[in-house]
């Protein structure tokens, strides 16, 4: 099996979760609904992603032109299927003239400038950026990932394939212990993270990282940091390995409303935004 075919478990797992999180008693229900069907439209979309033969640098192995042409019927899609702020602002991206490839070559080239916009339907355009380039750079960097015989280090916050940030943070068993990685918010790489630092501002200091659970949601750490006051989110394996990291954080969305009353800002938010929602 290709390291591809064999990826598409993953967005199987993703979907499956959300499903299930979704039938239970959530304050997040209709946000996993959607994402549940969203992550089945990216999982379409991650198999479609074309190879880009001979591409030395990861930016270049995306498959840009056909990510941008995924954009009219992914605008469709949402038309039908997504929460209704969202859909009247997938009708007026319909008829706006947007240059999707541009756009999409300035985000990944983490060029915020290029890609701010001021105009009503920002916060849209953003998602359906993020939202199509996802599965194309998650299959970009798997196939690089695949191709590489050494392991991304665990010294930067940085994502190693894409330089971008992580969106939330994994705690897995080893030994006697757990070790902590960092999931790539842009292309779903997980690498390795010193356990004990700020991934925004690199403090080390014991005392000044406290990390806040809560019985609702056991399995979900706020590590936040006094310093920089960032956090990140953090999905605790060890204690449910059940869970799938980028979905428990959608379904835990009153942790992050906690964790900005306190004055903390979280790292990078999700593909849902559902923590700015939230502000
Ligand atoms: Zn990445
Ligand atoms: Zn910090």
């Amino acid at each position: 099996m290709s390291a591809r075919a064999g990826s598409a478990t993953r967005w199987d797992g993703r979907i499956a979760r959300a499903r299930e999180l979704a039938a239970g008693d959530t304050p997040a229900r209709e946000t996993l609904s959607f994402y549940a069907q969203l992550a089945d439209y990216q999982r379409s979309l991650f198999l479609a992603a074309a190879d880009v033969p001979g591409a030395g640098d990861f930016l270049q192995a995306i498959d840009v032109d056909g990510a941008a042409a995924t954009v009219p019927p992914f605008l469709v899609w949402l038309e039908r299927t997504a929460p209704h702020s969202l859909a009247l602002a997938a009708t007026t991206m319909r008829d706006e003239e947007v240059d999707w490839r541009t756009l999409m070559r300035a985000s990944l080239a983490l060029d915020d400038a290029a890609v701010a916009d001021t105009s009503r339907f920002a916060e849209a355009k953003a998602f359906v950026l993020n939202a199509v380039l996802q599965p194309f750079a998650e299959a970009a960097a798997i196939d690089r990932l695949d191709r590489s015989s050494s392991k991304p280090g665990m010294h930067s916050s940085r994502c190693p394939i894409c330089s971008s940030l992580p969106c939330v943070g994994i705690l897995r068993e080893e030994g006697q212990g757990a070790k902590r990685l960092l999931v790539c918010a842009r292309c779903l790489t997980e690498w390795e993270y010193l356990r004990v630092v700020c991934p925004s501002c690199g403090e080390e200091k014991f005392d000044a990282l406290p990390v806040y659970t809560t019985d609702g949601f056991a399995h979900v750490r706020i590590e936040a940091c006094d310093t920089c006051r960032h956090y990140l989110k953090t999905i605790d394996l060890t204690t449910n390995g059940l869970a799938v990291p980028i979905v428990d954080d959608i379904a835990s969305v009153p942790l992050d409303l906690w964790a900005g009353e306190q004055g903390y800002r979280r790292l990078r938010s999700n593909l849902l935004r559902t923590a700015d929602r939230q502000k």
